[in-house]
């Protein structure tokens, strides 16, 4: 126990590494595990209270755990928002978003490039319970304002998108959506409040996979919504504790500690990403670099604004081939001379991993589908991890440098 509380206005660094819950009485320097299914009640009226939501104080660990408060006031601090709540997984935070937010008859607009298994999520899972979804183009706002409806309740963005990094504009989305009078949720999963922070912009809900940068060393699976204490409090509590989406404690202290060195992961990555981007414009044997913090991207500038200045760690780009075949050889060909790089479909890790979408993540869509999207056969993705730079360049120069 400390009778020191924070003082107001510290910097973000200082937040990541100190914000969450006081020390126990043991004085404890690093944040306690509490693994522990229950909590013990000191008398049957403290129990009722505390059942009844009328004090406060941990009773399942289906509903709370301090471990979890923590961690969900770190990222909380991180964000903006007034609170935060825990999920198992990122795909967990947003089925406690939509069974919370939504019901049958209601309208949702997203982008067509969302992560894919969101895309099913909304569009088929929900569908089944008379939710409708729009999916529009990520990058023209025109498409999401022609799409609203009386009964649209959520917009659904995602920025920059996987694997082909395209950027929308979230405070033009903020701004449709609350004009309509429509809530905006943004998954935040690419940039992290590191880079990107979507409550400051007009986003209501910020959604997350810890699985990614959050934890950032590929070690557990995590989720988060982000938001005003009034709908995680009332709205996504009440889901989580039905419905058991609940983030284990282990998972939170994971993340916990991994948003210490979120903000000085993330600079490094950028900065690896953005010399990778850099030296695969120049190799002959690359067609198309996808990455928003090179000029030749679409929407450079509104990356710059939105992200504090930084293309995020994910980069894609086309190898070169006349045809879909010798397109996908050369990209295999580019891919199995790693010795070095991971071949995964994962991201967000210190490992650099390398990934073939077309083969992989979007294997499943039809090849229209697929053009569609601009998901060739050629394409790679690489999520940068914290390598040094030289081995990086050196490993994807061994195919690069010996395409015939
Ligand atoms: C991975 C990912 C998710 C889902 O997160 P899980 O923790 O794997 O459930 C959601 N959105 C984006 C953008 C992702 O990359």
């Amino acid at each position: 126990m400390t009778d020191r509380p924070l003082p107001d206005n510290l910097h973000r660094d200082t937040l990541a590494v100190r914000v969450g819950l006081e020390s126990s009485q043991y004085g404890e320097n690093s944040e306690a595990l509490f693994l522990t299914s229950g909590f013990v009640q000191p008398d049957a009226e403290t129990a009722a209270r505390r059942f009844a939501g009328t004090e406060d104080g941990y009773t399942y660990g289906r509903t709370s755990n301090p471990t979890v408060t923590s961690f969900e006031r770190r990222l909380a601090a991180l964000e903006g928002t007034e609170a935060a709540i825990g999920a198992s997984t990122g795909m967990g935070a947003i089925l406690m978003m939509c069974m919370g937010l939504l019901k049958a008859g209601d309208h949702v607009i997203c982008s067509r490039s969302m992560f894919g298994s969101t895309i099913n999520l909304i569009g088929r899972e929900f569908g089944k319970f008379g939710v409708e979804t729009t999916f529009v183009s990520q990058t023209e706002v025109a498409e999401w304002k022609a799409a609203i409806k009386p009964t649209t309740r959520l917009l659904f963005a995602e920025t920059p998108t996987n694997p082909l990094t395209d950027v929308c504009d979230i405070a033009a989305l903020a701004d449709l959506a609350h004009g309509a009078g429509a809530l905006l949720a943004v998954d935040n999963c690419f940039c992290t409040p590191a880079l990107q922070r979507p409550a400051e912009l007009g986003a209501d809900l910020v959604i997350h996979s810890g699985t990614k940068y959050l934890d950032g060393q590929g070690r557990v699976m995590a989720g988060a919504i982000c938001g005003p204490a009034k709908l995680i409090v009332d709205v996504f509590g009440p889901v989580v504790r039905t419905a058991g989406m609940t983030l284990s404690p282990f998972n939170a202290w994971v993340v916990l500690k991994g948003l210490e060195t979120l903000g000085i992961r993330m600079q490094a990555q950028c900065a690896n990403a953005l010399a990778v981007a850099r030296w695969l414009e120049a190799q002959p044997g690359v067609a198309r670099v996808y990455y928003p913090g090179l000029a030749s991207h679409p929407q450079h500038d509104l990356a710059m604004r939105q992200q504090s200045g930084q293309g995020g760690a994910v980069v894609s780009f086309d190898v070169v081939g006349n045809d879909p075949d010798t397109a996908r050889a050369n990209a295999f060909h580019v891919i199995n001379s790693t010795r070095v790089l991971s071949i995964a479909t994962n991201l967000g890790d210190t490992k650099t991993i390398i990934t073939h979408p077309g083969t992989t993540s979007h294997g499943r869509l039809t090849e229209a589908q697929r053009q569609g999207a601009g998901i060739g056969q050629g394409l790679i993705r690489v999520a940068v991890g914290l390598e040094h730079i030289e081995d990086i360049k050196a490993d994807l120069l061994r195919g690069l440098g010996t395409l015939t």
